[in-house]
């Protein structure tokens, strides 16, 4: 068997149902029992012998990266490393985006619920299986949420050897290598930034047919991390060959990843619409309807709003297939202070003060045209006053007709910000508890149409419409009118 065996906690090996807003659940606070969970809402990928046929985008890189340098590398289930593990195996790599559960989404909803998150109590379980120690395996973790793992002691405490925080092809590789000639590995290591024509393509499937077109942003907002300051785009012929990889294994499912799609092939700030309109055709051609994509940003709907009109044509949303296109962005704020303190770049080539003019239009814009944002918003960003969370309750009233979801986050130092204080249930104030619950009316509002269109198979409509929704609705409501007065629904529920 393989020398090196990779995984990934148990809510990244799933495709959530095909499903982008079922993929937030990924960061959701355990309310429902594991198994319960693990049926509705988060099944896992088919797996054959323990191998996995779909792995996380960036399982898949380093698989690439490991297979170019001639090493043995298989991927595996977490819940089959018995099936994968033997003598041979010396070094167990693992992907996890939110490993203690304090990412920006999970802290919010698990602080909220005041219960720890599925991705916590996986990543826990993946490392106590006793396979790892019975072999005397060497443990290296990455991935998004590689970051939480810095202190020595939470590393010590869950069998930690070494942990890459930032990207991997070519620092996670010389790792693993010292890890298999038994070298000794630092507690800690931050990626080297990999240049564009060194990213390998993937050599099997990804889960949900991801496809990496670029990595990095470079807007640098201060909140975020900076393994996202350089920005890169990869040649079309490579992204091609990676939606062919998926479209082989039987996915008829392509979601392009970037951090914003729309700047895809751009040289500065501004889009490049014939660019990104060459690549959604290749891309077209070869799938025969077009692809899903990840996140956009409004600024770049604004710059080019024919480029909005163009995809949307070129697809031919909506159809049988895909009801809308749909994409996670970044509203953050409706305080033009805020933004010119702590995201200048975000909004480029718009001032600050146009902020919330841009947001607004773009979610006409988007509306009109089959487009559904899924937004996050940050309460608590440093030196936030009542003024600039009121001028963002505004303008999520503002949003009120424009189809879209909208998520709102707690602070989570990072990057820039990182020696401030994390923000939590008890930091807020009546305006924040004003913000959530225009936020939940505002997702109420809508998630039925979403839910109708996304969900279209009669099990789907069941499971998901009926039964998830349902609970959700039924489960907020009773405290949505508190929240609406800014006061804590859960104070005044355990004082009645
Ligand atoms: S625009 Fe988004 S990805 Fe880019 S730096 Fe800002 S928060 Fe990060």
């Amino acid at each position: 068997m393989s020398e090196i065996v990779l995984t990934a906690e148990y809510s990244l090996m799933s495709d959530y149902r095909g499903s982008e807003f079922i993929g937030f659940a990924a960061c959701a606070p355990k309310i429902v029992p594991e198994w319960l969970y693990r049926m509705v809402v988060c099944p896992p990928v088919p797996q054959k012998g323990g191998i996995v046929k779909y792995a996380p985008g960036g399982t898949r890189k380093i698989e690439a990266a490991l297979l170019e340098r001639g090493f043995d590398v298989a991927v595996a289930h977490p819940d089959h490393l018995d099936k994968v593990i033997d003598d041979g195996t010396k070094v167990l790599g693992i992907t996890s985006n939110d490993p203690l559960g304090i990412g920006p989404a999970s802290s919010t909803f698990s602080g909220l619920m005041g219960r720890e998150t599925y991705s916590a109590v996986f990543f826990r379980k993946l490392l106590q299986d006793p396979i790892i120690k019975e072999n005397g395996l060497k443990t290296i973790v990455g991935g998004p949420g590689a970051w939480q793992l810095r202190e020595e002691s939470v590393r010590r405490e869950l069998g930690i050897d070494c942990v890459v925080i930032g990207e991997g092809e070519r620092t996670a590789v010389k790792i693993f290598e010292k890890a298999l000639n038994g070298e000794s590995l630092p507690g800690v290591v931050e990626g080297e930034v990999v240049p564009v024509e060194e990213i390998p393509s993937i050599k099997r499937p990804t889960i949900n047919g991801i496809v990496e077109i670029a990595r990095g942003c470079g807007r640098g907002c201060e909140f975020c991390v900076p393994t996202l300051r350089y920005y890169r785009c990869r040649p079309i012929d490579k992204i091609l060959e990676e939606v062919r990889v998926n479209l082989d294994a039987g996915l008829d499912r392509i979601l392009l990843h970037a951090e914003d799609v729309l700047r895809y092939g751009a040289k500065g700030i501004i889009p490049d619409e014939a660019k990104v309109l060459e690549l959604f055709e290749k891309v077209k051609e070869t799938t025969g309807w077009g692809a899903y994509i990840s996140h956009f940003a409004f600024a770049s709907v604004m710059a080019k709003p024919a480029l909005i009109m163009g995809l949307k044509e070129l697809m031919e949303v909506p159809n049988k297939k895909v009801p809308w296109i749909a994409g996670q962005v970044g509203i953050e704020t409706g305080s033009p202070r805020l933004i010119e303190k702590h995201m200048r770049a975000k909004v480029a080539p718009f001032k600050p003060e146009q902020w919330p003019e841009v947001v607004v239009e773009a979610h006409k814009l988007l509306h009109d045209n089959h487009w559904v944002p899924c937004s996050t918003l940050i309460m608590g960003l440093p030196g936030e006053t009542e003024e600039d969370v009121i001028k963002t309750v505004e303008l999520v009233e503002d949003l009120k007709d424009c189809k879209s979801l909208i998520v709102p986050l707690f602070f989570v130092p990072l990057g820039v910000l990182d020696k401030e204080k994390p923000f939590t249930v008890n930091d807020m104030t009546p305006e924040h508890w004003k913000l959530l619950a225009a936020c939940v009316k505002h997702d109420l509002n809508w998630i039925d149409e979403l839910a109708r269109e996304e969900f279209r198979s009669l099990v789907h409509r069941i499971m998901l419409q009926r039964v998830l929704i349902g609970l959700i609705k039924r489960g907020i409501k009773p405290y949505l009118k508190a929240m609406e007065q800014g006061l804590n629904p859960l104070q005044n529920a355990s004082e009645h």
